[in-house]
């Protein structure tokens, strides 16, 4: 990785991008590659970069910009502030953890509070729904805190990212890794001028429903479309293969089978992964359709020809979400390769 683009995937990690408040990370994604094409937002923050913005699109790279988090729902009178989860966070990850709202005068600390274990009993046991848990941010009143933060504010669980050798571990990896891809990708191939319409889109909402992607790809009716998300590992115990299937990190981008998947394209990203030498897994997915943008950019317009890449990631939607880079280069390597293919037909 160069300089600039491991400060860009830093930035991407340490930036807050909660579903419907993709605003800052859509920011830090066009100045990125505001020298490499045509960038822009649109009213769902979702974000573009076009190489050769005069052509029809023939392809669109896409990853979710959005990461699952929290919710202010409600300020007891005594300061302490309720929440929901916005997007699938993992509940049983929540207790115990330090947080940053979204503040009326920028960001705001606080910390989930927990009953103290010698306290607990029985109940030690027994998981805590999110709804009876509260965020402290060391105020004494609604008063105080409606100073410092309004209902609907956005939270996140602050998690620095951390490398472990050739692994990354972080929040949101799900799908910023993604967005990573993409760009380094776009930048590449920016490079080599292809000569086709090629659009980067970090798209909003997919935690709640696959959202902004589907605007995006009706804006911009690509004729492929290859989307990058995180996917199941099941390297960690608790995790059967013969219920999962096999997808260990470390082993190459994931090339996904199922019906959300264009049999043409996903061949095509095979031939070019095995003839070029590039680290890959093929993978069926768990269901024969859904759980990620790809099956709703193939519905849009006239129909898309998608695919769906995955990075191998263990411990999904916690805050210690854990991915190997060596996946990511394969991903980037394949995107381009794949490019290139599209490109001389
Ligand atoms: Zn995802």
């Amino acid at each position: 990785m160069t300089g600039a683009s491991d400060i860009f995937l830093r930035k991407l990690l340490e930036t807050p991008s909660p579903c419907g408040g993709e605003d800052g990370i859509a920011r830090i994604f066009t100045d990125y590659l505001k020298d490499v094409g045509k960038v822009e937002v649109d009213s769902m923050y979702n974000s573009y970069c076009v190489l050769n913005p005069d052509c029809p699109v023939k392809l669109m790279i896409e990853a979710h910009s959005d990461e699952v988090g929290l919710q202010v729902t409600y300020i007891s009178e005594d300061g302490y502030v309720y929440f929901r989860r916005n997007g699938c966070v993992d509940g049983l990850t929540l207790l115990g953890r330090k947080v940053v709202i979204e503040g009326k005068n920028g960001p705001v600390a606080g910390v989930i509070g927990k009953k103290p274990v010698h306290l607990s009993g029985n109940d030690e046991s027994k998981p805590v729904p999110v709804e009876d848990m509260w965020m402290d941010i060391g105020v004494s009143s609604r008063k105080e805190a409606e100073e410092l933060i309004r209902i609907g504010a956005f939270a996140t669980v602050e998690s620095d990212p951390e490398f472990m050798g050739t692994k990354l571990v972080s929040r949101a990896l799900d799908d910023k890794i993604g967005v990573f891809i993409i760009a380094e990708a776009l930048r590449r191939m920016a490079e080599k001028n292809l000569g086709i319409g090629i659009c980067a889109c970090a798209a909003s909402q997919e935690e709640v429903g696959s959202r902004g992607a589907v605007v995006a790809a009706n804006r911009i009716s690509p004729e492929y479309a290859i989307c990058v998300d995180a996917g199941f590992a099941t390297d960690f115990p608790g995790m059967p293969e013969t219920k999962y299937g096999v997808m260990h990190l470390g082993k190459g981008v994931v090339i996904n089978h199922n019906c959300d998947n264009n049999k043409e394209l996903a061949g095509l990203l095979v031939y070019v992964a095995e003839s070029e030498g590039i680290p890959y897994q093929n993978y069926t997915n768990l269901a024969p359709t859904g759980g990620t943008d790809t099956s709703g950019i193939q519905i849009t317009g006239k129909g898309v020809k998608t695919a769906l890449l995955s990075i191998p990631c263990r411990y999904m939607h916690t805050p210690v979400e854990v991915c190997d880079l060596r996946d990511v280069e394969s991903a980037v390597e394949l995107i381009i390769k794949v490019a290139e293919e599209l490109a001389s037909k």
